[in-house]
Parts: C-alpha cells; sequence; structure tokens
C-alpha cells in the first residue's frame, strides 16, 4: 500500500490556469524542428510539453568563457578546454571484439588525446577540422590524455553565443541527443515562451514577502530579492553568473515548497472543515491511580507535552492533530496511555495502531497490566491474532466492536475495509514513518473525526517534519527519563570480532542479556532464513552455554511471539534479530548489542537499533562491526560513537543519503522535487510553510 504521491505540477496550478499557462502544455512536437523521433527522445527525458522543456534541469554548468588551454590541464583533474581535431581514427583488436576510437585535439598550446573505448559508434560525431570542447579528467600527461570525455562540436551559426563565450548549460541526455541541439531548443524556445511564464502564487503575497524582481538581477541570493518565476527560468538554463544558477534553483524551489504546502495544508483544512473536536480531555479519574501505580514520576518534558495534549483534546475547536516526537526510550508510550486514559475517562473508545505484530503484541502487553486493573478492556487486533472478546455485528464483511470504553491495539489490520470501531474518541498511530499518510487518514475516518496523535521516535530532521507532517501539530519530548544507564558505543573492524565476543560473554556473565543483528541477512526469501539459520548455528558455538533465539521477518507470529517472550523472560540470553527488533522492543536487562556490517545500515537506522538498549540502569554497550576494508562507512559510523542525540544524527543522515533513504521513498509518499532539496532549503520550506498558512486563514476568515 503506498502513499498518494502529491504531484507537483510543472508550471500552473489549476488555480491560475490562464491562457498564458495552457500554451506551456503545447506538446513539445508542436515547437519548430521537433519532428518524431526528436519527440521520442525528448520523451525519454520526460519532457513531453513545453513546460517540462523549460523546466529540464541542467545536470552541471561549463564556464566557456573562461576554459584552460590544454597545456594548462593537470594530471587527475576535471577541467574545460577546447581545440581543432587534427587526426582521428577506430582501431580494432581482438578480432573485431574490442575498439578505441580516438580522436586529437590541438589548441596551438600543445596537443591532447581523447580516446573511447569499445564505443566506435562515436566515429560517426567527428570531422578532422572540428573545433570542439571537452570536458574530462587527465590519466596522463605524456601525451595528454582524456578517456571518455563530454565533448561539443562547435558550427557557426546565428545562436552560437549560447554555446560559446558564455557559462554554457549541460543537460541530461538521452541517446542520439546532441547536447547542442538541446541547447539551442530550449533557448528558442525559452524567448517564444518566456512571456507565458507567470508568477503561480499571486493570491500568496509571495512578490510583497520576497521582492520580486523581474528587470535587474538579484544580488547575492539573499532571500528577500528572490527572481520572478521567469526571470528564473531564463536564468536557470542561461544565468550571466555562476551564482545565478543557485539564485534561479532556489526560486524554483520554493514553488515547489509552496505547491507542497497548499496541498498538505488546503488538505488538513477540508478535513476538519466542519468538525468540532470530541470531548476526550478526561476528569483524572483513571489517570490518578495509573500514575500512581507506574513506579516513577514522569519527567518535566512528558508532564508539558501531556499539557499540550489535554488543551487539544478537551471540548473545543477542531480534532487535535498531532505529532508527538521524542527520541528512542524518551517515554512517548506512557504519554500515549494516559492521552488514551483522558478519551477512555470521557467514555470514548481508543484504537492504537502499531506497525508491527512484535510492537502490537508488546504494547498489548504492557497496556493490560496498566489498564485492566482500572477496569478498562484492552483489546489486540492483528492479522493473524483476535482477541476473544470482539464481537461480529453478524454482517458478512464487517466485524464491529460494541464494547464500552476500550482501547484496541492492532496492526494494518485495523484499518482494513469493514472493520469499524464505534464511539472512536482517539486514535494512537505509534512509530509513524512506518505508514503512509493514506493509512493515517484511513484509520482517522474509521470515527467521526476523532483525535489523532502520531508518535514516531525517527528523530525527524526538522526540514522534512515540516515536509512530511505539514499537516500536524508537533510535541517534541526532549529529555530521556532520569537514573538509565550510559551507553557505550564503539565502532571495530571486522578482525576484532574475538574480543568482541570475549566481552559480550562477560556481560552475559554478569546476568545481562544481548541483541546480536545481522542486517547483512536479508529476512526475505527461502534462502535469506537460511542464511540467518546458519548464522544462528554459529552464535550458539560461539556462545554456548547461553541460550540463543532468534527472530527474523519469515517466522510464523506465534513462533515470534513465543521467542520475544522467552526473551523477555529472561530464559532466552542473546537474541540473533534483522532489522525487525528496530522498532519499540523493550527489554531493559538486554544491555548490549552488537551489530554486524554496520556499514550497511543508514545512521538513522543504526540510533533506533541502539535505542534497544540503555533502558535500564546498567551502562549499555553498543559496538558496530565494519568490513575492514571501508574504511570510509567507519568514519560515518563515528557519529554514533559520538553523540546519541537522535535529531544530529537523523541530520546528518540526511545530509549523506537524502530523504528518500532516510523515511524510505515508497512509504514516506514524499513527491520528488526538481529543484526543492530537502536537506539544505530548511528556510526555504518555512517561509512556504508560513505563506500558505497566512493565506489560508485569511482566507478562511473572507471567504
Ligand atoms: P519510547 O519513547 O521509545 O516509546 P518507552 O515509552 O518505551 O519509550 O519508554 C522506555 C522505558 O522508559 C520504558 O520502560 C518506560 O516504562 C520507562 N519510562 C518512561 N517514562 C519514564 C519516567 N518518567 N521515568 C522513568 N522511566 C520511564
Ligand atoms: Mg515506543
Amino acid at each position: 500500500m503506498s502513499p498518494p504521491k502529491i504531484k507537483i505540477s510543472p508550471l500552473a496550478t489549476p488555480a491560475c490556469e490562464t491562457e498564458a499557462t495552457a500554451a506551456l502544455r503545447r506538446p513539445v512536437s508542436s515547437l519548430w524542428g521537433v519532428g518524431s523521433e526528436r519527440a521520442a527522445q525528448l520523451a525519454r527525458l520526460e519532457l513531453f510539453t513545453v513546460g517540462d522543456l523549460l523546466l529540464h534541469r541542467p545536470r552541471r554548468y561549463e564556464d566557456r568563457r573562461h576554459f584552460l588551454a590544454i597545456k594548462e590541464l593537470q594530471l587527475g583533474v576535471a577541467a574545460t578546454t577546447r581545440g581543432k581535431i587534427v587526426a582521428l581514427g577506430l582501431k580494432r583488436y581482438r578480432g573485431g571484439q574490442k575498439s578505441v576510437f580516438e580522436i586529437i585535439l590541438d589548441d596551438g598550446t600543445t596537443r591532447l588525446h581523447c580516446r573511447w573505448w569499445n564505443l566506435p559508434f562515436m566515429e560517426k560525431y567527428f570531422a578532422v577540422g572540428d573545433d570542439v570542447f571537452v570536458f574530462g579528467k587527465p590519466i596522463s600527461l605524456k601525451p595528454r590524455t582524456i578517456d571518455h570525455p563530454e565533448t561539443e562540436v562547435m558550427e557557426g551559426g546565428e545562436d552560437s553565443s549560447i554555446h560559446i563565450n558564455c557559462i554554457a548549460p549541460i543537460y541530461p541526455l538521452t541517446e542520439g541527443l546532441p547536447q547542442r541541439w538541446l541547447r539551442s531548443l530550449i533557448w528558442r524556445t525559452l524567448a517564444k515562451y518566456e512571456a507565458n511564464i507567470v508568477e503561480p502564487w499571486t493570491e500568496l503575497n509571495v512578490a510583497a514577502a520576497f521582492k520580486l524582481r523581474g528587470q535587474t538581477q538579484p544580488e547575492g541570493c539573499g532571500y528577500d530579492a528572490q527572481p520572478t518565476r521567469a526571470k528564473a527560468i531564463h536564468m536557470l538554463h542561461f544565468p550571466q553568473e555562476l551564482n545565478d544558477t543557485e539564485v534561479a534553483r532556489r526560486r524554483l524551489a520554493l514553488d515547489e515548497f509552496i505547491e507542497l504546502q497548499l496541498a498538505i495544508q488546503t488538505r488538513r483544512k477540508n478535513l476538519q472543515a466542519n468538525a468540532r473536536g470530541l470531548p476526550c480531555g478526561g476528569d483524572n479519574r483513571l489517570i490518578k491511580p495509573f500514575l500512581k501505580q507506574l513506579g516513577f514520576g514522569l519527567t518535566t518534558a512528558q508532564t508539558k507535552v501531556l499539557r499540550e495534549l489535554r488543551k487539544d483534546m478537551s471540548a473545543g475547536v477542531q480534532p487535535m492533530r498531532r505529532l508527538l516526537q521524542g527520541d528512542v526510550g524518551s517515554g512517548k508510550t506512557v504519554v500515549a496511555a494516559c492521552c488514551a486514559l483522558m478519551a477512555l475517562e470521557s467514555g470514548f473508545n481508543v484504537a492504537l495502531m502499531a506497525p508491527t505484530e512484535i510492537l502490537a503484541e508488546q504494547h498489548y502487553q504492557n497496556f493490560r497490566r496498566w489498564f485492566e486493573p482500572l477496569g478498562v478492556r484492552v483489546e489486540l487486533q492483528t492479522g493473524n491474532k483476535k482477541t476473544s472478546n470482539i464481537q461480529s455485528d453478524g454482517t458478512h464483511h464487517a466485524s464491529r466492536i460494541t464494547l464500552h470504553a476500550s482501547l484496541l491495539i492492532g496492526t494494518h489490520a485495523l484499518i482494513e475495509s469493514g472493520f469499524s470501531i464505534d464511539n472512536l474518541g482517539l486514535v494512537i498511530i505509534d512509530e509513524q514513518h512506518k505508514f503512509g499518510v493514506t493509512q493515517r487518514e484511513q484509520l482517522v475516518r474509521k470515527g467521526r473525526y476523532p483525535h489523532l496523535l502520531v508518535m514516531t521516535a525517527t528523530p525527524i530532521p526538522r526540514t522534512l517534519g515540516l515536509t512530511l507532517y505539514g499537516d500536524l501539530d508537533v510535541s517534541v519530548i526532549d529529555e530521556l527519563p532520569p537514573g538509565r544507564g550510559r551507553i557505550k558505543t564503539f565502532v571495530r573492524a571486522a578482525d576484532k570480532l574475538p574480543k568482541v565476543w570475549a566481552f559480550i560473554r562477560e556481560k552475559l556473565g554478569e546476568g545481562r542479556q544481548a541483541y546480536v543483528v545481522y542486517p547483512r541477512v536479508e529476512d526475505t526469501g527461502r534462502l535469506g532464513v537460511k542464511a540467518v539459520t546458519l548464522e544462528l548455528e554459529k552464535l550458539q558455538k560461539e556462545l554456548s552455554p547461553y541460550p540463543v533465539g532468534m527472530v527474523h521477518g519469515r517466522l510464523k507470529v506465534q513462533e515470534k511471539e513465543r521467542v520475544m517472550a522467552d526473551f523477555r523472560a529472561d530464559k532466552i540470553k542473546v537474541l540473533l534479530a534483522t532489522s525487525v527488533i528496530e522498532v519499540g522492543v523493550d527489554v531493559s536487562n538486554a544491555t548490549v548489542m552488537l551489530i554486524e556490517s554496520a556499514e550497511q545500515f543508514g545512521l538513522a537506522q543504526l540510533h533506533q537499533l541502539r535505542g534497544r538498549i540503555g533502558r535500564g540502569a546498567h551502562d549499555s554497550y553498543c559496538i558496530l562491526v565494519a568490513a575492514a576494508k571501508t574504511d570510509d562507512a567507519k568514519e560515518r559510523l563515528r557519529v554514533l560513537e559520538e553523540t546519541i542525540d537522535g535529531f544530529q544524527i537523523a541530520e546528518e543522515d540526511l545530509k549523506l543519503r537524502g530523504p528518500g533513504e532516510l523515511l524510505g521513498q515508497q512509504q514516506s509518499g514524499l513527491p520528488r522535487f526538481r529543484f526543492g532539496d530537502l536537506a539544505g532549503d530548511r528556510e526555504l520550506i518555512e517561509r512556504a510553510r508560513n505563506l500558505v498558512a497566512e493565506h489560508l486563514n485569511r482566507s478562511k476568515k473572507f471567504g
């Protein structure tokens, strides 16, 4: 189940569709010089309309005003140069199976050899006497040689000023499509259609907020002097200065962010247009005894957050829509429990959705222990398991909870169609990043605008949070409960494993438990299962006589639960796991975690895994074993040695790997930005968000 992609329309939103913008939807084949063959090539680049073409983003730029003489080229340094072809030839060898094509350029300073291996057709593109621009890295200076350079043959002609003596855009291409031809096409198209590019957000006061400038060039890339959209698109393709390209990118990114924020915030507004929040503030009748038997006091951060939640849930304006962020172990579950009790005190049912069966089961155990003494029923509904009290209403497909004021815990099964929950006051979603936006909405739709609390332990960098959860208010638990042992993290090369095993045995001897995580082993497919099983045998030998158990994604649910129960009960001392263990599992006596081939995980995911330890009073140890040859990876892992601040780690991960990797593009529901950069454009995202919020507020008042 993948969430709906929020589509970014390239140049216009329906709201400001005019004759001018409609022209940008003409097919590329309507352009002079674009026949069916060229149109097919452009289609391979997903360029179907005039508008698409105008937003084709150059891959890089080449400053052809200041290129190097061939003599000035340096070994191993990528550079642009230019010369005339004085000789060329194709050599075949190995009975014609292999080939090398070579051209020799001269620019008056010296000669340059350019070679292409096994691309005999390159011969077609060059002739002696051609004037060629070359971009590449010399691999030798005697003679000067570049293998597989990017080249462009200069031709005379009227539009040559866009190819030379300027900053030339270098576009992504497809086979058979010449760089120079595409550049000319974009130049001509821009000349013809630039006037059709209108400001898309006239109703949003973008102009006032950013002092748009059409004629004069904005100085620097300050936020307060953005070019108009038309000017930005011009600068994107044909910048006067290299700096212009960044100014242009930011303006176009801003438009993307505004469009996304409009989609997100309008959705929220529509969802709540006529909704009044159900009165779920409670009367403390259940919370008081609950807190008393907990055995610890809430942290300041937990208390603060609870106050925010209570305010949202009290009878009032709109249903709560809140994201609760808190690092692993910060105590979100207890907060969620209090929140559930408020709704229960008020006479409403509560649903809690967890991403995995293990986690649903664990919540079920905890909440039963907490809530049943208070007279609250707790039910479990997963794909594999239903607690007996759930009654069917007799119709063919639907099952219906008719119990009074109970807590229903489950997995995806909760959102299956035909399943409904009476009198639903509050929906809690744990570990939200595992669910898509659609699923969130589906569960909310089970009731009549119930309150929504979304919890995530993945510290989401602020930019992503604003983008992904733009429709949610945010509360943060920014403090860990006191009395936790420290977590020490070590990065080790694989050849240190014997020492690591000795250390783990020592800790087991002291009565602690350990996790061993194997990312290397995919927990899917028959081969994967076999590999985990082999690892299990090895581990049992390594750590005997301590009992070792194993969980992975392919195990039957009952089997998984049995192993987890044994681990919780300290009957199993070591748990071999694939990354299914990642979320939420809470066994405080487990203080050692060994992660093998750690370099294969993202930092944020490793941080999540590490969150399984350090939950009790004993000091904990996380050992990240990286394959010996991966020095870069080892450096990257050092971040985890240095900090346990999940937000810092997430920012680092976002920079290193991008949002798709961090969240799983598939699950995240994030659109693909052409210009926006989630890792770097935080300020732009915030401004877009505010502009849209102000706009929607205004239109609420007046419309
Ligand atoms: P997470 O935020 O990762 O979901 P949990 O809610 O699972 O964290 O809490 C982690 C552990 O800390 C649990 O064993 C929980 O009982 C305990 N805990 C929660 N709040 C406090 C507190 N204020 N003081 C002491 N321990 C707490
Ligand atoms: Mg949790």
